[in-house]
């Protein structure tokens, strides 16, 4: 707004300067003159009207109540101080009158006289104990009841009494009829006619020039015409199409905006204060204009909005007849943030000033009026052009004291927020602190105490290099810092870091050898079986060359012989490279050359190998595993097969790329070890369970399900892939298989629900590789033992987060990072986030691949050095999340074009190589660029499941 702002000149800007650090002060403008025919019908200011509105929207909320309130030591003559107030009352017509409602319109009428009885609250008998939580109750009662305009009167006050010498004394009138610069006049009257009735000095108070309905009939009369073309012509401009500011909220804006709300206070320190003079002084703004420009950097922080407005308050008393008259003046000026093209704070600053006195040229024009003029779209949940308003306070509150009694203003927490926040900044010689004020609906007070921290520490970092990018600077005060970085990421869990995956098994085939470790279709296999056979195995793959490292591709039905041959390459100290047999052909060839494997592990019934391995560049040597020997000797020996040591690789798995090739993530065994033991404890399993085992092993989540059964004791079940895609199969598959725990991703739990699954009381669902959506957590909690969100990438080894959903989760959040992990939401310059802030989502800790095989460009742009952990690493997921703050992670879609199919990834970049090979897709895929994500995720399906990536 500010760019292409004409410019002022310097005599001009010197004046509005002037007007702004002295708002108030009389200016050249007509004078309202008090013309009022006789029974004419008064009209109501703009900011009465709104004010009036305001209360029929809710009649029983106190938020437009304006209070003044003081305790005062000393002897206080009650009978004085009831005449004074009196004597105000009768001296403004503005405190005497009531508004009819006639026809749905508002009709003030002026009382001849109004009595106010000065109440007394005596709590000189209750115990001290409780005297003073009762005396803040009552006070709190009395300055929140709602006025009744239509009755009057629109004031009342009271006196509290502590003991004889000490009470506290409260004013209260409708913001209909007073302000807060009212409220120093209202002191000020108050004080000099208490003290003629106690001392019995009649006084005469200066005459007014005019009454407040004077200014309404003058206001009216102005704003029309010319004055208001102009004026509007401005704002209109200025304003047009300002989006809401939408910070981030602990719970979901209600359709309708309440004014619940409270305040939380910060303490300023004066040095900090000192230092914004310092630097406004030095650039030639008002503090005011700094610290408008530091919320709306903290602001921008929060949102990510460029553009957005902040509401400021103005005394708009310019008139200087208008000077000493109670009513309701102030009038809220809307000033539009303009944070684009990554301004250091000091360009920002020159701009919000510019902006700030272009705004006071045009003051005048009522905020009310502005917003009826602009015909807003009024969507009733938040406040009308801005949500945010800023105070700033430089003149000092009126000291209240009274002919011999000293008063200490006592401010009352009304528990109101017009806005979704207010910040009240007060600078004045006797005070200097932050208040926010904030609407309960939308944030905790935890979140109001945060914002105020932050801002605290965006301060400090202003004022110690102003010269900044505003992206840059720090907003995250050192306690949410330790929170979000070290206290929630607190999850070191011993482990044996030097045993491998397959140790592990061997150590459970010791103390369970008989016990039933694998089934499938007609056959089982004990743990002693299925350990020897491997073994067995393993000896010979080590005599093809197998060892650490080396990758041994496995293009294998799910069997008991598959199990076996993972297990066997592990022993001979292999890593495996699985090949599902429903993929694409030419993917498969693809990941062997891409690994390099030497040996491939298949059945005689998948007579494809010969097409799979033609135009290898390695040789390849391919292993019959139904050739072998199913009797015959044993090595029993399990040492002799044991050669990696848990930095080798364990398993390499190809994952979608954004080049269009499949890249493979390698996964050393000490990651598989950290991730099975933390998930033995988490979602937890026990040597009881019965895991039924429905993923393809190409999807890392094969993991868990095959060996985590494996490492403890329990038994697991596989079901063929035709079972895996059918719902009524696989729901009978649960019920005849005993199975207590089954993991798959949200897209076959939804399945199965459709063809009727009726769920099952012992089943502990594990549910993970895609959002899970409510309705499904809804539909499934009541259908099962315990329900699991399961989340990560493939690159840090499964699951990095986890979190047993309730009922009562509202969102749905992937949890919290399972053990030796580390969770961090990050901004685009790696700094953290402030609690529910959206940020980029990185991964840290013992889950990490060790790279992408042959990629060592991709390695490093997704395997950043840990800035919090010197010496680690983080993966990069590409997802956006926030914390929330009971530190849960809440995972909230992708940064970039990466889809997810049946848990499947598949990245945008993948598609498009695809349609090269294959016309019928081409097509489609101008609907993929269009971003319309439903059809991107046809189009992948086609790719991946039905093999049509293929040339045709
Ligand atoms: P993959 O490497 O196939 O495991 O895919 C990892 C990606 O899947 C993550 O980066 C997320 O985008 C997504 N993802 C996995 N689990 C979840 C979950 N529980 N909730 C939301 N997104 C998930
Ligand atoms: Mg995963």
């Amino acid at each position: 707004m500010t760019k292409d702002s004409p410019l002022l000149s310097g005599d001009k800007l010197a004046l509005l300067e002037m007007l702004l650090m002295e708002e108030g002060l009389a200016a050249e403008a007509p004078q309202p003159k008090p013309v009022r025919p006789p029974g004419a019908v008064l009209p109501l200011s703009f900011s009465q009207e709104r004010m009036w509105f305001m209360q029929q929207m809710q009649p029983d909320s106190g938020a437009y109540n304006v209070s003044i309130g003081a305790r005062m030591k000393g002897e206080l003559n009650l009978a004085a101080l009831e005449r004074a107030i009196n004597d105000v009352v009768q001296r403004h017509e503005i405190l005497r009158t009531r508004y009819e409602k006639v026809d749905g319109h508002p009709l003030p009428v002026i009382e001849e006289t109004a009595v106010i009885n000065l109440a007394l609250f005596d709590y000189q008998h209750l115990p001290l104990t409780s005297r003073e939580d009762e005396l803040a109750q009552t006070v709190y009662d009395f300055v929140k009841r709602p006025f009744d305009l239509v009755n009057g009167p629109v004031m009342r006050a009271g006196v509290f009494r502590y003991s004889p010498q000490d009470h506290v004394t409260a004013v209260v009138a409708h913001h209909i009829a007073t302000d807060a610069w009212s409220s120093f006049i209202l002191v000020q009257e108050i004080a000099a006619l208490y003290q003629s009735y106690n001392e019995n000095k009649p006084i005469q108070l200066e005459p007014l020039p005019l009454q407040y309905f004077d200014f309404a009939i003058w206001q009216r009369d102005h704003f029309q015409g010319a004055v208001l073309q102009e004026q509007l012509g401005y704002w209109r401009t200025k304003l047009a199409g300002v989006p809401v500011l939408e910070m981030p909220a602990d719970r979901p804006r209600p359709a309708i905006q309440t004014f619940n709300g409270n305040v939380v206070e910060h303490n300023l320190s004066p040095e900090l204060l000192q230092k914004l003079h310092q630097l406004s002084k030095e650039q030639k703004v008002t503090p005011f204009m700094t610290m408008l420009t530091a919320l709306e950097v903290l602001l921008y922080r929060y949102t990510r909005q460029e553009d957005f407005a902040v509401g400021v308050p103005i005394a708009n008393r310019q008139l200087a007849s208008t000077e000493n008259l109670i009513g309701t003046f102030v009038n809220m000026l809307v000033l539009r943030a303009d944070m684009t093209g990554e301004p250091t704070f000091m360009e920002l600053l020159q701009r919000v000033q510019a902006a700030t006195l272009e705004a006071y040229a045009h003051q005048d024009m009522p905020f009310e009026k502005l917003v009826a003029e602009m015909q807003l779209d009024r969507d009733m949940s938040h406040s009308p052009l801005f949500q945010i308003m800023l105070d700033y306070i430089n003149v000092p509150s009126p000291k209240i004291s009274m002919d011999g009694l000293e008063g200490d203003n006592v401010g009352v927490n009304r528990h109101s927020s017009k806005f979704d926040m207010g910040l009240i900044v007060v600078d004045t010689a006797q005070l200097q602190s932050l208040e926010l004020e904030y609407n309960t609906d939308l944030f905790d007070e935890a979140t109001a105490v945060r914002f105020l921290d932050n801002l605290e520490t965006l301060l400090e970092a202003i004022v110690a290099n102003p010269r900044t990018p505003i992206d840059e600077l720090p907003v995250l005060a050192a306690a949410e810092r330790q929170l979000v970085l070290a206290r929630w990421n607190e999850t070191d869990m011993a482990y044996p870091r030097e045993k491998c995956l397959h140790q592990l098994i061997e150590a459970q085939a010791e103390r369970t050898p008989g016990k039933t470790a694998v089934i499938s279709q007609n056959q089982s296999i004990t743990y002693q079986a299925l350990n020897q056979r491997a073994t067995q195995m393993a000896h010979e793959l080590q005599k093809l060359g197998v060892g650490p490292d080396v990758i041994v591709g496995i293009f294998l039905e799910r069997s008991i012989d598959m199990v076996v041959s993972l297990l066997a390459v592990l022993k001979a100290g292999g890593a495996y490279l699985p090949l599902d047999p429903a993929y694409p052909l030419d993917r498969l060839s693809y990941m062997l050359a891409d690994a390099q494997s030497p040996v491939l592990i298949t059945e005689s019934s998948l007579n494809l190998t010969e097409a799979l391995t033609k135009d290898l560049p390695q040789a390849i040597h391919v292993y019959l595993v139904d050739e072998l020997p199913q009797n015959g000797r044993y090595h029993s020996n399990n040492g002799s097969a044991r050669t990696a040591t848990s930095q080798n690789l364990a398993y390499v798995i190809y994952t979608s790329g954004s080049t269009g090739k499949p890249k493979g993530v390698q996964i050393p065994h000490q990651a598989v070890v950290n991730f099975l033991l933390s998930m033995q404890k988490e979602p937890g399993l026990s040597a009881e369970d019965h895991l039924l085992s429905v993923t393809t092993l190409s999807f890392d989540i094969a993991v868990l399900e095959l060996y985590l059964p494996l490492i403890t004791g329990a038994t697991v079940t596989l079901v063929p892939r035709t079972v895996a895609y059918d719902g009524h199969q696989l729901a009978q598959n649960i019920a005849s298989s005993g199975a207590t725990v089954m993991q798959a991703t949200p897209v076959t739990w939804r399945m199965l629900l459709d063809a009727g699954w009726a769920g099952d009381p012992d089943l502990k669902i594990l549910c993970g590789g895609e959002a899970m959506p409510p309705e499904l957590a809804r539909d499934l909690l009541p259908r099962c033992r315990e329900l699991w969100n399961m989340y990560g990438p493939t690159e840090t080894t499964v699951w990095s987060t986890t979190r047993q959903i309730t009922a009562s989760d509202d969102p749905i959040t992937i949890g919290h990072p399972i053990a030796n992990t580390q969770i961090y939401v990050l901004d685009k310059n790696k700094q953290p986030v402030p609690i529910g802030v959206v940020g980029d989502l990185y991964i840290g800790g013992d889950g990490l691949a060790r790279n992408y095989r042959n990629r060592p460009e991709l390695t490093a742009e997704k395997f950043l050095d840990d800035p919090f952990r010197p010496g680690s690493r983080m993966y990069s997921t590409g997802d956006l999340a926030r914390y929330l703050a009971n530190g849960e992670v809440d995972f909230l879609g992708r940064s970039d074009f990466q889809i997810k199919i049946r848990g499947f990834r598949v990245e945008l970049g993948e598609i498009e190589s695809a349609l090269v090979a294959h016309t019928a897709v081409r097509e489609a895929v101008t609907i993929v660029r269009e971003d319309r994500p439903g059809d991107k995720r046809l189009v992948a399906y086609l790719i991946l499941h039905e093999g049509v990536a293929q040339p045709d």
